[in-house]
């Protein structure tokens, strides 16, 4: 088996993995990077709506205190607060770092990176390039990472983490394309996979976020957190039915975008979450000015934070004033009748939503609204990592990006996970390049490499009665729709537990024909593995938390409960492969943090 070594070794090649690669290769170690796609394919390439950093470009009143505050307040306070306050006082360098390696944000009348406005966040801070604001990032770090010469190694797989002595030493995975099986050698592994929304039916997600990062990290023995955690964004498309979930950018509602129910009702006005009172409009004029840069305005309760809005617009359809197909109404057209050249306007600052539409479902978006409803967009839940390093509970393997946990808390604000990206995947670089330095490479495994390879390649062999990798997904897909979805019962997640123990008994006979060369049905019975264990940890957890908070509502616990608000959701891998869920206490925060977010409530 072919074999390489590296100090550094990042698996994943969206933001976080380049910005990790970057880091560390500036720190001079031998860095390798891996990816599943091609490079510049990564699931970040698809973000929209911009990039969150207290820049103040619009809005002078903004600063690393408000954004940190607006972060907490939209976790519901079980954010790991050093990280948000980290992510708030760096975002804006990274930012600007961006731009000196050659990103071409929007600009403000004098020339400064524009900003707009998005939900929860109390000014515009989002810098953003049109609605292709994740296309322009991955443009600017693949520029700068082959600039230094990454060893990229692309379409290619990881399998499996090795570990020996207590700490991880490398990879094993194989190239897509071919088949064959390679080892890696690491000092350091940094995991930037990005996220696991392939476990649901319907979902914003690229075919990659099948939660390897998360599953590979628990197999090794590091510790997941917050896997309850789930964001269902309010506005994906749902009709036709093979475009349902693809994404409606909230940057459709920064630029002025209403609901409306089938009566024609702008319904975000009818509930509004206390904690927002203060800082939302009690009106649509006002509601209006406030997405036109006026200071004296608040924001229109479109833009409260995504968990809110969501369960709104359920709310809604249950009530049967949904739209013709069980969504809402999301409407920017109606601008023209404030806006001169409204037409021109929206296709100069949604352009890819106004090509969604007109080529996916024949909607000119200028001129009708869209139909909109809940999709299942990212996970706040991943590899539970230190602060200030981002490394795991096993030494030697960081995380950074969505399959890291802890800045997000219980619901992600739009935009903090592109920032996030920069920030800890700068972070894990930095740090994983000092481990390596630190550290000797242990040796590796022989026999350990050749198990993860016949376990990988087990599907080939199975002969007789074996089930089929994709019908098994798609029912796993469907279950955790319905069971563990945005609605959820002790007695349908405990349904659901019994339904995955009955999956993976399946996934354990899931045959495939053919040979190793690009066979999908072979790389879904491998992803199969993966989102089962994501699944079971996200049931597990929520399961676990008996109280409604974020992006996790229970319907038999509807309310937040104090209590739930001092710990974080812990799952680990116990000697006998099952899984262990335990709470585990929220450091206490210092008293300058807790005044920061006192001040900002008003
Ligand atoms: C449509 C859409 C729009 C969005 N818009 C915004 C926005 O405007 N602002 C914002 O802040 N957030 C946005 N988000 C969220 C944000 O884009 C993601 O959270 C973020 O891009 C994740 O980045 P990442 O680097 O963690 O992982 P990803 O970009 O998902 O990259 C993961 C990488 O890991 C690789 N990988 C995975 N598994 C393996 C494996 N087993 N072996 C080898 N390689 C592997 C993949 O090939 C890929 O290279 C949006 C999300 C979606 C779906």
């Amino acid at each position: 088996m072919e074999s390489f070594e590296y100090d550094v070794l990042v698996i994943g090649a969206g933001g976080a993995g380049l910005r990790a690669a970057i880091e560390a290769s500036a720190a001079g170690v031998k860095v390798g990077l891996i990816c599943k796609s091609l490079l510049g394919k990564a699931h970040t390439v698809m973000a929209e709506g911009g990039v969150a950093a207290a820049l103040a470009n619009v809005d002078d009143r903004d600063s690393w205190k408000v954004h940190f505050a607006d972060t907490m307040r939209g976790g519901q306070y079980v954010n790991n607060w050093r990280m948000a306050e980290l992510h708030a006082k760096e975002a804006p360098d990274r930012v600007r770092e961006l731009e000196a390696w050659g990103a071409v944000f929007d600009r403000t009348k004098d020339g400064r990176i524009l900003q707009r406005n998005f939900g929860g966040h109390r000014y515009p801070r989002l810098a953003h390039v049109g609605d292709r604001t994740g296309l322009e990032l991955i443009r600017t770090l693949q520029d700068q990472g082959v600039h230094r010469g990454l060893d990229v190694h692309m379409e290619f797989t990881i399998v499996s983490l090795l570990s020996a002595d207590g700490r991880v030493n490398g990879v094993v995975g194989y190239e897509r394309e071919r088949g064959r099986f390679k080892v890696f050698n690491a000092t350091a592994v940094v995991l930037a996979t990005g996220g696991a929304g392939r476990a649901y039916k319907i979902t914003s997600n690229s075919w990659e976020g099948t939660g390897d990062g998360h599953a590979l990290a628990y197999r090794a023995g590091a510790e997941l957190m917050d896997m309850e955690f789930i964001q269902f964004h309010p506005t994906g498309m749902i009709w036709p039915p093979s475009v349902q979930g693809i994404l409606v950018t909230e940057g459709v509602r920064g630029e002025g975008g209403i609901l409306l129910n089938r009566e024609g009702r702008r319904f975000m006005f009818d509930d509004i979450p206390e904690p927002y009172r203060n800082q939302t409009a009690d009106n649509e004029e006002e509601g209006w000015r406030y997405t036109q840069g006026d200071k004296n305005a608040r924001r229109p309760p479109e833009l409260l934070t995504r968990d809110h809005v969501a369960r709104c617009i359920m709310r809604e359809v249950k009530a049967g004033r949904g739209s013709p197909h069980g969504g809402v109404f999301l409407d920017i057209a109606w601008i023209k009748k404030k806006l001169s050249g409204a037409e021109a306007h929206i296709k100069r600052k949604l352009p890819s939503m106004y090509h969604q539409f007109k080529e996916l479902g024949d909607i000119d978006i200028t001129k009708e609204p869209m139909e909109v409803g809940p999709t299942t967009h990212y996970i706040m839940g991943g590899i539970r990592v230190d602060s200030d390093t981002q490394m795991s509970s096993l030494p030697g393997l960081f995380a950074a990006g969505e399959c890291a946990a802890g800045i997000n808390g219980a619901n992600r604000l739009g935009g903090n996970s592109l920032s996030d990206l920069l920030v800890f995947g700068k972070r894990a670089g930095e740090h994983a390049a000092v481990f390596a330095r630190g550290n000797r490479r242990g040796p590796i495994d022989g026999a350990a490499v050749q198990r993860a390879a016949e376990e990988a390649l087990a599907p080939f062999d199975r002969q007789g009665r074996t089930e089929n990798p994709y019908t098994i997904q798609t029912e796993l897909q469907d279950m955790m729709q319905n069971l563990v979805g945005i609605v959820r019962t002790e007695a349908e997640m405990q349904q659901a537990l019994g339904e995955l123990a009955k999956l993976a008994e399946r996934a354990g006979r899931a045959g495939v024909t053919g040979h190793r060369e690009y066979n999908p049905g072979w790389h879904t019975a491998i992803d199969l593995e993966n989102l089962l264990t994501v699944s079971e940890a996200i049931a597990r957890s929520a399961i676990e938390r008996k109280e409604s908070r974020g992006g996790h509502f229970r319907e038999d616990f509807p309310d937040k409960i104090a209590e739930y608000a001092t710990f974080n959701i812990v799952t680990r891998r116990k000697p006998d492969g099952s899984m262990e869920v335990r709470r585990v206490p929220l450091p206490p925060m210092p008293p300058e943090l807790k005044q920061i977010i006192e001040e900002q409530k008003s």
